[in-house]
């Protein structure tokens, strides 16, 4: 995996030093020998992960760090601090300033590539679910709103075989409002992830029989759990132990003895990058959504129908109903324009729930509407359409100031095995319709598609 890495110190021995270790490794190199420069490099070079020295005369690792989070240009980069100072208080502020993890100096090979092949893999996801953000935003969708800081309320699971330290291990979450379950087994731990609805695995390294690394790589294989954070708890002479969880797909590690504190900010740095995930997710679904949805009737639109219609012509075959309000001009002019409105959305609630799930019934424009169906049988098809228009004629639509209207549908129908051109069948079904209008309206026609004018 070859990726950007953004080192920072302000002692030029120490940038030399890893940028010889990381071009070795293939990584594309900046340096920085400042706070400033760093933001400065952040901003216009867009680096992968930033490796972050925290003591820097001037502004310092820290001061760096929040400002990368606090900008949204930057914020999405993972920072790994660098650090010689050893107390826990310093990594938890670190963490709170929104970094991803530490080293010390000097740095572990080892370690700083299997961090760094984590911390990539994360980002690489979350680099796909942004741009699709960005794309929806650029075609005129509201931007995510930014999820909250607050992590209370979130779902742990924690796997201990030591239930005194799970205890110790549990009151320090709760203390951030996390629910914590405690499992004491692999496979009831198993059971509980699959199902879902978890926002965090917290897993003991220690576990008898190497469970925790066999569970953490069964996580990322199932897509119901790809996403879910997992933490290792481990001891400190666990060292390759949690480095093969890494490449396995942990995403971050505490020491024995666990410091409360640090627990607690690394917890909450993986369930708040969850949260942000999961919003671009459900913007992004709700984007697409909206795309193919006609926005007063509820009903698909065309752009959807006409690309379901070309799927069923490159497979099983087509029918389509095409349909038209009657006279609907003179509800407009009777009523207004609002009442017109009423009366559409009554007649596309009335066509959705008389079909199946499986036909998708769209708003095609102004007052017509299609219904595109799998199969070749032009008589089944019309007798959908009979349905549709009995459906809609049944009982007349409520509109304020007036009496309730009498609306009636015309239909042309038409199918085609596939193969035929979505042209000559939407022009058979047309061509149905106007004569469906000719003939008296409120009624169905079949069309001939090798009669259509589109056919010709
Ligand atoms: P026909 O039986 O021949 O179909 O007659 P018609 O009056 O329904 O046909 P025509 O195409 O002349 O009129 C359709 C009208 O539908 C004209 C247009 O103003 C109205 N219309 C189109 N879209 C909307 C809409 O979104 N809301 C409302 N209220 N009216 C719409
Ligand atoms: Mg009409
Ligand atoms: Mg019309």
């Amino acid at each position: 995996m070859t990726a950007r890495v953004l080192v920072v110190d302000d002692i030029l021995a120490n940038l030399r030093l890893l940028e010889a270790k990381l071009n070795a490794e293939y990584y594309e190199v900046a340096l920085a020998q400042s706070g400033p420069e760093a933001l400065q490099q952040a901003a216009r070079w867009t680096p992968d992960v930033i490796l972050l020295d925290v003591m820097m005369p001037g502004m310092d690792g820290y001061e760096v760090c929040r400002r990368l989070k606090d900008n949204g240009q930057t914020a999405h980069i993972p920072v790994v601090m660098i650090t010689a100072l050893v107390d826990p208080a310093e990594r938890v502020r670190g963490l709170e300033a929104g970094a991803d993890d530490f080293l010390s100096k000097p740095v572990d090979d080892a370690t700083l590539f299997a961090r760094l092949r984590a911390l990539l893999r994360t980002k690489q996801v979350q680099d796909a679910w942004r741009l699709r953000a960005e794309t929806a935003r650029d075609l005129g969708f509201e931007p995510p709103p930014v999820p909250a800081a607050s992590v209370a309320g979130a779902r742990a699971l924690l796997v201990s075989e030591d239930m005194v330290e799970a205890e110790t291990l549990r009151r320090a979450l709760a203390a951030d409002g996390l629910e914590v379950t405690i499992c004491v087994d692999a496979i009831d731990t198993w059971d509980a992830l699959s199902e879902g609805g978890y926002d965090l695995a917290v897993l003991s390294l220690s576990m008898p029989g190497g469970d925790a690394l066999r569970l953490a790589s069964r996580l990322r294989a199932q897509a119901t759990t790809r996403d879910l954070p997992v933490l290792l708890v481990a001891d400190a002479s666990q060292k390759s132990q949690v480095l093969r969880g890494f490449d396995l797909g942990a995403n971050d590690h505490v020491l024995r003895p666990v410091d409360p504190n640090e627990l607690r900010a690394r917890a909450r740095n993986q369930i708040r990058r969850k949260h942000y995930q999961e919003t671009l997710r459900a913007d992004l679904d709700r984007s697409l959504e909206m795309a193919v949805t006609d926005a007063l009737t509820g009903l698909r639109n065309r752009r959807y129908a006409v690309r379901h219609l070309e799927g069923l012509l490159r497979t099983a075959g087509a029918a389509v109903l095409m349909m038209d309000v009657d006279r609907f001009k003179s509800v407009n002019d009777t009523y207004g324009h609002a009442s017109g409105d009423i009366v559409l959305k009554e007649v596309a609630d009335r066509l959705k729930s008389s079909l199946r799930a499986a036909d998708v019934v769209a708003r095609f424009g102004g007052e017509e509407f299609v219904v595109a169906m799998a199969g070749q049988e032009a008589e089944d098809a019309a007798v959908v359409a009979e349905r549709l228009r009995l459906a809609v004629s049944a009982k007349p639509i409520e509109v304020e100031g007036g009496e309730p209207l009498k609306v009636t549908i015309s239909c042309g129908v038409a199918a085609v095995p596939p193969g035929v051109s979505l042209d000559a069948l939407l022009g058979a079904a047309d061509a149905a319709l106007y004569r469906a209008k000719g003939n008296g309206r409120n009624r169905v026609e079949i069309g001939d598609v090798g009669q259509s004018r589109a056919a010709q």
